[in-house]
């Protein structure tokens, strides 16, 4: 057991004023009690016995001491950082959430030359997924969700990130993307997630996505940008779902006819 497992099984529930009053207490209690013990076995007549004395026990006091409060310390930081991640992460698919994909999507589109593109934003959406709960259970519902967090996150490149904006619906924001990039890498996720359902043993039901895509214009706010991607989506999800769409001009269908499954 180290010291801080000891403190806080003994002392972890009183108040900090109390806490630091019996450290205090006990730190002098021991002072004490060493300077008695060294008093009476050589006295304390000579100033450099006194002094070396005097210097021991406070090493013999203080080192305890120390040990308590490093190790607090680290602990105190290793928690800050724990709930710093989840503070920023879906706790299911270990993506980011969708406040800290806002916060990364508004830095990228900030820190972007207004006269360029930040590149795009995917929005993708599980079909019918409540058939998939209400057939096989919310677990197997969580493990198909799960599934998909992780093909996203193979599928994307380094510089890009995605969040799972809460229940079955998913984002991407892929740096420097045109609609080209996009498009392959929304494929790929398509036919990912085709394995899922022989993945899970789940046969009878096909998981499918439905994805819309909008490419960032030159100075157009992160607002907007997720409209349009929103728009697509739905856009998506009327014609059929098990597809992709992007906003080029008017609503364009790219899905590949081998993919649909109908
Ligand atoms: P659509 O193709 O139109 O998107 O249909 P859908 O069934 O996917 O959409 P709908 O919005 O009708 O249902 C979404 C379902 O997602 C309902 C809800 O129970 C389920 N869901 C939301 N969050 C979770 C979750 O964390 N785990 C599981 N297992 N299910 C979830
Ligand atoms: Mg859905
Ligand atoms: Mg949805």
């Amino acid at each position: 057991m180290t010291t801080y497992d000891f403190w806080m099984s003994k002392f972890g529930d009183y108040t900090p004023i109390k806490q630091i009053a019996i450290m205090v207490g006990m730190a002098v209690m021991a002072s004490d009690v060493l300077a008695v013990f060294f008093f009476l076995l050589i006295g304390l007549d000579r100033l450099v016995i006194v002094l070396a004395v005097t210097t021991f026990i406070v090493v013999i006091v203080s080192v305890p001491l120390g040990a308590f409060l490093v190790g607090l310390n680290f602990r105190l930081k290793k928690s800050a950082m724990q709930l710093d991640v989840a503070s920023r992460r879906d706790g299911l698919t270990g993506l980011y959430n969708r406040n800290e994909f806002y916060l990364q999507a508004q830095r990228q589109i900030t820190l972007c030359d207004p006269e360029r593109s930040a590149g795009a934003l995917l929005y993708i959406d599980a079909d019918h997924f409540k058939s998939i709960n209400d057939r096989h259970g919310h677990a197997v519902g969580d493990s198909v969700l799960q599934e998909i967090g992780g093909l996203i996150r193979s599928t994307i490149g380094d510089w890009d990130f995605a969040a799972r904006f809460g229940g079955e619906e998913f984002a991407i924001f892929l740096r420097d993307a045109d609609l080209e990039e996009a498009d392959r890498l929304s494929r790929r996720i398509l036919r990912g997630v085709r394995d899922i359902s022989k993945t899970l043993q789940i046969g009878d039901l096909d998981v499918t996505v439905s994805v819309g895509i909008s490419i960032h214009e030159p100075g157009q706010s992160l607002e907007a940008a997720l409209v349009a991607a929103d728009k697509c989506l739905y856009a998506a999800k009327s014609q059929g779902r098990n597809r992709i769409v992007h906003a080029d001009s008017n609503l364009t269908i790219l899905h590949d006819p081998q993919l649909r499954k109908v």
